[in-house]
């Protein structure tokens, strides 16, 4: 079966399945000695799920699940999913096939929705590993079913329906007929409708009440089929919504959900640096590449073992909302010159010498950094912070 481009998609396909088998062989592995460690990640397992448990205990009826797509935001799919699984959470959501197959060989007993939807030709593999498919697409829709009845099965789906992002999912008219159409909804089980928000993070923005006003109209087409329409932002937003699923991500993670508002989460992520060496540097001289910053008189520079190919942008150094900074030796020390690909130089001129030392550790974020700081001066978002760190660290999983 040849694409448009020419490929074969049942070559690629096969391919991909043989290089997964061996896939950890093409990485360096990050040491587990903290000593010999470039940075160190530690997740607090804890504050997971003191953040799930709190978004919980708030709804007033929806059950809630975890988003833990692309390696849980970042910070290892399987040790979140293992603590929330611990914690009471039974449903999870990915975003491609892959991520469901590891949690379910994992937890064979979660709930796992894949939200890119169904491939062309895979339905059966979603049905081998017990995924249930995110349907995003009358097609997709059409050719579940058709697995479905051609098996005499009823396996369980999601339909998404999009109202108003122009993002995934069926149209409002879709959906109308959809609810009508006893000959395909008589194939599968509806377990979810859902339906995405795209401005959940500014909860007064008018564009959310429009959306949810129209996922009202179409679910009440649908009266025995569960719901769910909120993200974290709408989860802390509005408890009280009676649907039956709420779909948090960002917030279990400790970013802030909210644009517009201070941070309700407890910070789960701890990345930090080592301190390689304290250098002098004398008025005027540069420190980097390109040379672009200068000494404006004497200081003291501690270079750091973290560049950006272990997610720490580039271009934080030059923020024009910095100065960008550090937390070292109990002192915020701001970020001097270009970030390196495997190190970083901060400026701890104030700092008094005898505080500093080589091997010392030094906090990118955390509790005194915070992951919406540093994505601030990155000019993006704690998302995209969380799932761009790298693989070269070592990850610690604490519990306090
Ligand atoms: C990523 C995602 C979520 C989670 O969003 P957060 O803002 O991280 O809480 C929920 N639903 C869908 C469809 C998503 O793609």
């Amino acid at each position: 079966m040849l694409d448009r481009k020419g490929h074969d998609a049942r070559l690629l396909a096969s391919a991909s399945r043989a290089q997964r088998r061996d896939r950890t062989s093409w990485q360096t592995s990050p040491t587990e000695d903290p000593a010999l460690a470039g940075g160190i990640l530690d997740i607090n397992l804890k504050a997971l799920t003191d953040n799930w448990r709190h978004i919980r205990d708030m709804q007033s009826t929806a059950r809630v699940a975890a988003v833990v797509k692309a390696n849980a935001y970042g910070l290892g799919l399987l040790p979140v999913a293992d603590a929330l699984w611990a914690e009471g959470c039974r449903s999870f959501f990915v975003a491609l096939p892959q991520e469901g197959e590891d949690l379910k060989a994992h937890l064979p007993q979660a709930e796992v929705y894949v939200l890119s939807g169904l491939p062309r030709g895979e339905a059966g593999h979603f049905h081998e590993h017990d995924l249930i498919p995110v349907l995003n697409s009358w097609e997709e829709i059409e050719e579940w079913a058709a697995y479905n009845a051609r098996h005499e099965l009823r396996l369980p789906a999601a339909v998404h329906v999009d109202t108003g992002m122009n993002r995934l999912g069926l149209d409002a008219d879709e959906a109308r007929r959809l609810a009508g159409h006893e000959g395909l909804l008589r194939n599968f089980r509806l377990s979810l409708l859902m339906s995405h928000l795209a401005c959940a993070d500014m909860p007064g923005h008018e564009m959310n009440r429009r959306q949810k006003a129209l996922f009202d109209e179409i679910r009440a087409l649908f009266p025995s089929v569960p719901t769910s329409l909120a993200n974290s932002a709408a989860a802390l937003a509005w408890p009280d919504w009676d649907h039956e699923l709420a779909r948090p991500g960002i917030a279990l993670y400790g970013g802030n959900p909210f644009s517009d508002r201070p941070n309700p989460m407890r910070p789960v992520v701890t990345l930090y640096a080592t301190v390689l060496q304290v250098r002098e540097v004398k008025r005027g001289e540069s420190v980097g590449y390109g040379a672009t910053w200068k000494a404006k008189e004497d200081s003291r520079i501690a270079i750091l073992g973290l560049g950006y190919a272990d997610g720490l942008f580039r271009c934080i150094a030059d923020a024009r909302s910095g100065p960008a900074h550090v937390y070292v030796a109990g002192q915020f020390a701001p970020y001097v010159g270009r970030i390196s690909m495997d190190l970083a130089a901060v400026d701890v001129s104030a700092i008094p010498p005898q505080s500093l030392e080589r091997g010392m550790r030094a906090e990118i974020m955390g509790p005194h950094v915070g992951v919406d700081e540093l994505a601030h001066w990155a000019g993006t978002i704690s998302y995209e912070i969380l799932t761009s760190l790298g693989p070269r660290f070592t990850r610690l999983y604490t519990a306090s």
